[in-house]
């Protein structure tokens, strides 16, 4: 701890009051121990304290003195100690104050030894925690916010549009039955938008939570990849992309939510389709090690940046590209695949370059969760 000037004055003075003490309690035991023994021997001229002894090396007054001394310098040493842990404790409730009136990032500035210092240390650890757990607080309230931005946002959009579009069709402002169809055709797709988005919105609601049951059973894995393979093969021939599998085993038995990673590889697979820019090639591997399954997911063509790649699972998040060709998505799919992976306790990463852009899924072959069946 270090300390004040005040407190340099009050240690100064509080030794020079134990000093005087120890002092004036030397005068005063002199007095009284002269006074009992000239009762007691009547006819002693001499001075108490300045008896000779045997030796007469030392008077008898000298070793008083030394041990007056020595005491007063302990009692010295032990009162400024009390009185230096009594400032630790005022410092400490002053500091404490300060913290209490919303300086959480203040911290007693001292470190000190033994039970105090324990204290010390549970009292930041208090501070420290509360503070995490307000930022958290905080972090979620926002994180809310922009939901319901979004969530008003992305509905909005397509509101307007239905609105717009019913709008004509109530006024009659059309000018034949063909404009008519045409009309409420895109009033249809925008609602169809919408009700995919609240579906989304939904899932994504559902998945977030730790708790969110799943439905594990045992199954191969290389089997569904290879549904997946023949729903996407068409829509990759469409679109000039060539369609590969490659698994490491013929047969991988995990225990998972079958149908919940379906909607993750559905998600990748038609991400890959919609976004991979010039792509011709769509990859799924499956490689089974001791302990868990790796399954990547990538497509060569125009790679994602990198400063878009760390925010590709946040919810909403769509690279600028893909807003405005209006290929249609809500940004959801990616934030619902990595809350189901986690939910399986695997990770999701993404990686992209030049050659390629890949998403690998990392799940583990055994579930902790009870089988079902
Ligand atoms: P949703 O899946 O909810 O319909 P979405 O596909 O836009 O909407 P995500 O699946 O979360 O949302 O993907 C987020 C964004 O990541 C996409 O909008 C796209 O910009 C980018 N992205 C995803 N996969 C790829 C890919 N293979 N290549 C290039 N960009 C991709
Ligand atoms: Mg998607």
């Amino acid at each position: 701890m270090k300390l004040t000037r005040k407190d340099k004055g009050e240690l100064f003075a509080e030794a020079i009051v134990t000093g005087m003490i120890v002092y004036f309690f030397y005068l005063g035991s002199e007095i009284v121990f002269k006074q009992v023994l000239f009762y007691a021997f009547p006819n002693l001229k001499e001075t108490i304290w300045g008896l000779k002894l045997a030796t007469n090396i030392y008077s008898f007054k000298n070793y008083a003195l030394f041990f007056v001394g020595l005491l007063t310098i302990i009692v010295i040493i032990w009162r400024l100690k009390r009185r230096i842990k009594q400032m630790q404790l005022n410092h400490i409730i002053e500091d404490l104050h300060y913290i209490a009136q919303g300086h959480y990032e203040h911290r007693i500035p001292f470190a000190l030894k033994g039970d105090m210092g324990k204290v010390v240390e549970s009292i930041h650890t208090l501070v420290s925690s509360t503070v995490d757990a307000m930022e958290e607080e905080r972090a979620i309230e926002k994180s809310k916010d922009e939901l319901i931005t979004n969530v008003s946002h992305d509905i909005r959009t397509p509101l307007t549009s239905i609105i717009g579009y019913l709008g004509l069709i109530e006024d009659k402002q059309y000018k034949n039955e063909e404009e008519l169809l045409a009309y409420t055709h895109v009033a249809y797709l925008k609602a169809k938008q919408m009700s995919l988005l609240v579906e989304d919105l939904f899932e994504y609601t559902k998945v977030r939570q730790r708790s969110t049951p799943l439905t594990i059973t045992k199954f191969n894995l290389v089997q569904l990849l290879e549904q997946l393979e023949v729903e996407f093969q068409m829509d990759a021939e469409q679109k000039g992309v060539t369609f590969n599998l490659e698994v490491s085993d013929l047969e991988i038995f995990i225990e998972a939510d079958a149908e919940k990673l379906v909607r993750v590889f559905n998600n990748l697979l038609s991400n890959a389709l919609k976004y991979g820019k010039d792509a011709t090639l769509l990859e799924i591997k499956a490689q089974k090690f001791d302990e868990q399954v790796m399954i990547s997911v990538s497509n060569n063509g125009a790679a994602i940046p990198e400063n878009s790649l760390k925010m590709l699972f946040e919810r909403f998040y769509r690279v600028e590209t893909s807003r405005s060709t209006e290929t249609g998505g809500t940004g959801l799919g990616l934030a619902i695949a990595q809350s189901i992976v986690e939910l399986h306790d695997g990770t999701i990463h993404a990686q992209s370059n030049e050659k390629k852009t890949a998403f690998i899924i990392y799940l583990p072959i055994k579930s902790k969760e009870i089988l079902k069946n």
